[in-house]
């Protein structure tokens, strides 16, 4: 096994060993794409939300908050052309049975051909050392010169391929680039075929009657759009302005391997910002930089972001851009910032008859806003912290057990408990009075935990594999003069402060205000 994927599985086992996340329905051997949050993993998840809300919401006087309904009236679906084009093309293979997506199939070697093209070039930046001039190389390097104009040529035709839905071409191109199996090597495939990856149920006592078909919504944007004006009006915004939304969606995905990366059932964090026509390329570009500067400022290393550009742009969009995370399995997309145009509140206009527009003061003129939307998901968002903060190091002076240490280094403000209350031993009651004191005083303010149980050693590994950043430890000394020593988890640093200083110690960084500051 890789070593990559090594340290994947370790991490989905370590997510379940501490209480992140379960496999849904684990006790009927479960259910394949869906998985439920155990409590430090609801914990994280609420907090990651709340950076996201807060950030938006609460930073913004210019965005403003909503929760819709996952049920929306099915030609919702029609207008947003999620009925006639939410479709992904799949391919069996028929040797192995495995079922794929056949543009990732062609994705994925092209990102061969990158990768190769890459290594080239690193070789020469060895080789030339400060005089390396990369682009020159690129262009003169027959070899990969070679693998680009191949790249280039194989990009084209599946762009447009994919733009005209012609199915039959992308079957070629995996015959003739000769793609296999990923897991087996068979090239025994079948043809392409388009599939629609939204739920649907029946809504009310009819059955199998078209009309009374729902969708489980597959983005959550849509409910934005058909409140925009509603929102507009009860909050007297005016263009630009946004509307933020955090909530569940629904996709059929037919390849769904990677852990919560790609779920049947997770949570998007949505925001469309509504601008004048013309300016959404102003806002694009802004919008791009504020969601990059949003990751950044949890600490993520800038190496493992990247700005994507899409090569095929869905219907609505007239740009689009992806920041990728460097995950277990390598960069894939962790957020969409898209241009959306006016496609969708023209078309609900359209549809509904209702007028969406908006009168600009400004410009004396009524019109149907543009907007940038920012999307992310909000599992993809916990896979991409949980996969960098997971580490093992070893400890220095430690023997045995106790010479590596398995840490969550989360960023406190976003870490499920912010601060461990441990007696140094359980049976004497005057340390473990005063430690319930202690914690039951620190729980007014933050998610603090009471442990009593094991060596205070053990006690400080399972606080680190959950990832709280504080651990405040009641000794002998504290009867007497009212201290306690508390470790920061991850310099192990231990300092001796007064009680009552434990309170502003722990809140300064772990609060979400030092986020946006
Ligand atoms: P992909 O190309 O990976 O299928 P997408 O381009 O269809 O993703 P969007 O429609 O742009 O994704 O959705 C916005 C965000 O929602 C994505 O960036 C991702 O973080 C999240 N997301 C989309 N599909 C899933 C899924 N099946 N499971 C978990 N998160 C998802």
């Amino acid at each position: 096994m890789s070593q990559q994927a090594d340290q994947f599985k370790k991490l989905v086992s370590h997510c379940k060993e501490y209480g992140f996340i379960f496999p849904s329905s684990e006790i009927y051997d479960g259910l394949s794409a869906v998985y439920d949050y155990g409590p430090y993993g609801a914990e994280l998840k609420n907090n990651i939300k709340a950076y996201w809300w807060q950030s938006m919401v609460q930073m913004h006087e210019n965005i403003v908050g909503l929760d819709s309904a996952i049920f929306m009236h099915p030609l919702i679906w029609k207008a947003s052309g999620h009925v006639d084009a939410f479709n992904d093309p799949l391919i069996d293979n028929k040797d192995s049975k495995k079922r794929y997506r056949a543009d990732q199939l062609i994705e994925g070697y092209l990102e061969k051909l990158e990768e190769k093209m890459a290594k080239e070039v690193e070789k020469a930046r060895k080789r030339f050392g400060d005089s390396f001039d990369e682009a020159m190389f690129r262009q003169t390097n027959p070899r990969v010169a070679e693998y680009q104009q191949q790249h280039d040529a194989i990009l084209d035709r599946f762009t447009q391929s994919m733009g005209a839905g012609n199915l039959a071409d992308i079957k070629a191109l995996i015959d003739e680039l000769e793609i296999a199996d990923p897991e087996t090597g068979s090239r025994n495939w079948t043809e392409v075929r388009q599939f629609n990856l939204m739920f649907s149920t029946q809504y009310g006592g009819s059955v199998s009657d078209e009309d009374s078909k729902l969708y489980l919504r597959p983005e959550t944007a849509q409910g934005i759009f058909v409140n925009f004006l509603n929102v507009q009006k009860t909050t007297r915004q005016k263009v630009p302005f946004g509307i933020a939304q955090i909530g569940k969606a629904f996709r059929n995905e037919i390849v769904a391997r990677q852990f919560i990366f790609r779920m049947r059932e997770f949570e998007q964090m949505e925001m469309q910002f509504f601008v004048r026509p013309g300016e959404e390329m102003k806002w694009y570009n802004y919008w791009k930089e504020a969601r990059m500067k949003w990751h950044l400022a949890l600490g993520t290393p800038a190496e493992k972001l990247k700005f994507k550009d899409h090569d095929n742009l869905a219907h609505y969009a007239n740009a689009a851009v992806d920041i990728q995370f460097d995950f277990p399995f390598g960069f894939k997309e962790l957020e969409g910032i898209h241009s959306r145009t006016d496609f969708d509140l023209s078309s609900h206009q359209q549809l509904s008859g209702r007028k969406l527009q908006y009168f600009d003061s400004e410009l004396n003129e009524n019109y149907v806003p543009y907007v940038v939307e920012t999307s992310v998901g909000c599992d993809r968002m916990f896979l991409a912290l949980i996969s960098q903060a997971l580490q093992e190091e070893s400890v220095p002076d430690a023997k045995g057990e106790d010479a590596t240490r398995t840490v969550l280094k989360l960023h406190p403000a976003l870490a499920p408990v912010k601060c461990a209350v441990l007696p140094l031993l359980k049976n004497k009651e005057e340390l473990t009075g005063k430690a319930r004191e202690v914690f039951n005083d620190l729980k007014h303010s933050f998610l603090c935990q009471y442990d009593e149980k094991d060596a205070i050693g053990r006690r400080y590994r399972r606080q680190d594999a959950i990832g709280t950043p504080f651990c405040v430890t009641i000794d002998f000394d504290t009867l007497e003069d009212n201290t306690v020593t508390i470790r920061e988890r991850d310099s192990m640093q231990q300092e001796r402060v007064r009680i009552d200083e434990v309170e502003g110690i722990v809140r300064k960084r772990t609060e979400m205000a030092g986020l946006f500051r």
